[in-house]
């Protein structure tokens, strides 16, 4: 089996949920004793967050191009960013390793267009949401429509990432915030909506949903 690189840390809960996710899903396609071969380099988010507030993404990209150059000295077959928000400087690491990198935007893509698809919404960060390094990429490589909260409601997404769900606080009363903006998207027109912030899972289950996350 390949041995997968993953970047982690942003934050560890997101990154937990990762781990688990991936050997659970390697347990059920091979069944057994079986799980997935993998190598994490977790960065202190404390620092990566200063990093983003303060809009020194030179510095992120430093830091997280040497924990992709950790993973390739550790031997590993192809890397994942555990964040939607870092991939803002995925082709900084994907210039500076010599291995493949699976790009989260292509494979939530991917999972997207194979139910059909055309028109989703994206819940993330204030940056996710915002700027073009994701939303870009679903719309121009690969022909989807892509819409965001208004600015109040990418407010209130934004502070529920970073004063609850990053700290692993889960509440209820922001579930329903949540749910709200997930409703208006899907009266705007989204088929489904993309919980683009790792963490986001944490908060809003599949059954929880009035359309297909993913
Ligand atoms: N894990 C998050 C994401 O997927 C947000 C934390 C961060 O700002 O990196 O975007």
């Amino acid at each position: 089996m390949k041995t997968i690189g993953l970047i982690g840390g942003m934050s560890w809960e997101s990154s937990s949920h990762y781990y688990r996710l991936i050997n659970e899903l390697v347990r059920d396609r091979l069944g057994g004793y079986h799980s997935a071969p993998s190598v994490m380099v977790s960065v202190d988010f404390a620092e990566i967050e200063g990093y983003q507030r303060g809009g020194n993404w030179e510095a992120a990209s430093k830091r997280l191009v040497e924990t992709a150059q950790q993973l390739e000295r550790a031997n590993v077959d192809f890397i994942v960013l555990c964040t939607n928000t870092l991939h803002k400087i995925a082709d900084d690491i994907i210039d500076a390793v010599d291995l493949p990198f699976l790009h989260i935007a292509d494979a939530t893509a991917d999972a997207i267009r194979a139910t059909g698809m055309k028109t989703v919404g994206l819940l993330g960060t204030r940056f996710t949401m915002r700027e073009d390094f994701y939303k870009g990429r679903l719309s121009e490589q690969h022909g989807l429509k892509v819409l965001v909260p208004d600015d109040d409601g990418q407010r209130m997404v934004d502070d529920v990432i970073f004063t609850e769900l990053v700290q692993g606080i889960i509440s209820e009363q922001s579930r329903q915030a949540y749910l709200e903006q997930i409703n208006q998207l899907a009266e705007r027109g989204a088929e489904g909506v993309i919980l683009g912030c790792t963490e986001i899972g944490m908060l809003i289950e599949p059954q929880h949903s009035p359309i297909p996350t993913f």
